[in-house]
C-alpha cells in the first residue's frame, strides 16, 4: 500500500489537520452514542505526544452548504473533550487568527465543514483555505473516503499527507480480506435487495471462491431459476440480471450457495408461526424470512474450508425473532473459527453491524466496519477518493 501512516511524518512543533468522523447521533443536545468519537481517540493522543497540535476537521449531518445553528459541531465539544481526556478549543467563523493563537499540545475543532459549499463541491480555494492552517494533513475518516469533498480529497494533495490509526487499520483490515486475502475466500451477501447490491454481487464473483447469497435477495436469484416465492420480498423485474450473475459466477469459477431449505411464515411479526420448507416449495400464501438450519450448515461446511470471509448483509430478517436464526448460526461458526485462527473475519454495513452485535461476536470477528457506505464502495471494488488522495 502506497500511503503513509502516523509514524512515518515528523508531527514536532507543526499544526496537524487531522480529517475525522464525529458524525455522531445526537439528542436535544447531547451526544447519545459516542463510538465515532472513541474510533479517533489513538490518533489525536498520538498526535500530541508526537509534539504536534491537532486541529480536527469534522461534518455534522447535512446542511447542505449553509450555516444551519442546530448543526453546529459546537454540541460535540463535550463529549470530544471527556473521550480525549484534554480540553478542545472550539473555532468557528474566521479560523486563521484563532488557529494562530492555539499552543503546543492543544487540540482544536473547527465548525462544521459543510457549513461552507466549497467542501461538498470539493472546492480548492476552500481546501486552500484550510491547507493554510495546517502544516501536515492526516486523513482518519474512512467513512467519508468514498466522497470526493475539501476535506477528504483536494485537501491532500496540498500538504504532506498519511492516513490516521483508524484509517490505517480499516485499509489493513480491507485488504487482507478482499485486496489481498488467503484463499480460499468466502463472501456472504444478503440483506434486502439485489438492487441495491449489483455492483457488490459483480465484483465479489470476480474475487471470492464462495458466495453465499441470503437475505431477502435470495428470493430474487431462486425466483431467476423458476422458483415460486409466494409473497416473499423479492424482484422479479431482476430475474435477468441474477441470472446475468449466476452466469458471470459460474465462467470466474466462483461457486454460489443459496438457500437449500428456508423458513416461511404468513406474517411478519415476532414469533409468528414458521416452519421450514425446501427452497423450492414455498407455499404461495407464505413469504421466506430466513434461511433454514439445512442451509446454515452447508455454508458452515464450505467455510471451514476457507481462510477468509468477508460478510454484508444478513441472511434473513433478523431483527425479527425467529428470523435470526440463520444469521446468528453462520455467525457463531465464523466467530469460532477465528478464535481458533483459521480465519479472517472482516464485516460491514449498518444492518450487519447491528446483527453481528445482537449475535454476540462482534468481538470474535477480525474486523467489523462501521463504515457503512465506504465499506460498501470499497466492496464494490470502486476507487474511494479519499483513500487515493492519499495515495498520489
Ligand atoms: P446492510 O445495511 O448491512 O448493508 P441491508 O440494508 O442490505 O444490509 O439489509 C438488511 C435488511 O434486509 C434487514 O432490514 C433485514 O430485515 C432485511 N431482510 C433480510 N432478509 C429478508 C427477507 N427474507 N425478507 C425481508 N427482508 C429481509
Ligand atoms: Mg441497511
Amino acid at each position: 500500500m502506497a500511503w503513509k501512516a502516523l509514524d512515518d511524518m515528523d508531527l514536532k512543533g507543526k499544526r496537524v489537520l487531522v480529517r475525522v468522523d464525529i458524525n455522531v447521533p445526537v439528542e436535544g443536545g447531547r451526544v447519545t452514542d459516542p463510538t465515532r468519537i472513541r474510533r479517533i481517540v489513538p490518533t489525536v493522543n498520538d498526535i500530541v505526544k508526537a509534539g504536534g497540535t491537532p486541529i480536527l476537521l469534522a461534518h455534522f449531518d447535512r446542511p447542505k452548504g449553509k450555516v444551519v445553528p442546530g448543526m453546529s459541531l459546537e454540541q460535540v465539544v463535550p463529549a470530544l473533550s471527556q473521550e480525549l481526556g484534554r480540553d478542545v478549543v472550539f473555532i468557528d467563523g474566521d479560523y486563521g487568527s484563532r488557529v494562530s493563537a492555539l499552543g503546543e499540545g492543544e487540540v482544536a475543532l473547527l465548525e462544521n465543514l459543510r457549513f461552507n459549499p466549497g467542501e461538498e463541491s470539493n472546492d480548492k480555494g476552500f481546501a486552500e483555505r484550510l491547507a493554510s492552517l495546517g502544516d501536515v494533513y492526516v486523513n482518519d475518516a474512512f467513512s467519508a473516503a468514498h466522497r470526493a469533498h475539501a476535506s477528504t480529497e483536494a485537501l491532500a494533495h496540498l500538504l504532506p499527507a498519511c492516513a490516521g490509526r483508524l484509517m490505517a487499520e480499516e485499509l489493513g483490515a480491507l485488504e487482507k480480506a478482499l485486496g489481498n486475502p488467503e484463499r480460499p475466500v468466502m463472501a456472504i451477501v444478503g440483506g434486502a435487495k439485489v438492487s441495491t447490491k449489483l455492483d457488490l454481487l459483480g465484483n465479489l464473483v470476480r474475487k471470492v471462491n464462495h458466495l453465499v447469497i441470503g437475505g431477502g435477495m435470495a428470493n430474487t436469484f431462486l425466483a431467476a431459476q423458476g422458483i415460486d416465492v409466494g409473497k416473499s420480498l423479492a424482484e422479479h423485474d431482476m430475474t435477468d440480471t441474477a441470472r446475468e450473475i449466476l452466469d458471470k459466477a459460474d465462467e470466474a469459477g466462483c461457486e454460489i450457495i443459496l438457500p437449500h431449505d428456508v423458513v416461511v411464515a404468513r406474517e411478519f411479526k415476532a414469533d409468528a408461526e414458521s416452519e421450514v420448507v425446501d427452497a423450492k416449495k414455498c407455499p404461495s400464501d407464505a413469504m421466506i424470512l430466513d434461511a433454514g438450519p439445512e442451509s446454515v450448515e452447508r455454508i458452515g461446511k464450505a467455510m471451514s474450508g476457507c481462510r477468509t470471509l468477508i460478510w454484508n448483509g444478513p441472511l434473513g430478517a433478523f431483527e425479527i425473532q425467529p428470523f435470526d436464526a440463520a444469521t446468528n448460526a453462520a455467525a457463531a461458526i465464523a466467530a469460532e473459527r477465528t478464535r481458533s485462527g483459521e480465519l479472517v473475519s472482516v464485516a460491514g454495513g449498518g444492518d450487519t453491524v447491528s446483527a453481528l452485535i445482537k449475535a454476540g461476536v462482534a468481538e470474535d470477528f477480525t474486523y467489523i466496519s462501521s463504515a457503512g457506505g465506504a465499506f460498501l464502495e470499497w466492496m464494490e471494488g470502486k476507487t474511494l477518493p479519499g483513500v487515493a488522495a492519499l495515495e498520489s
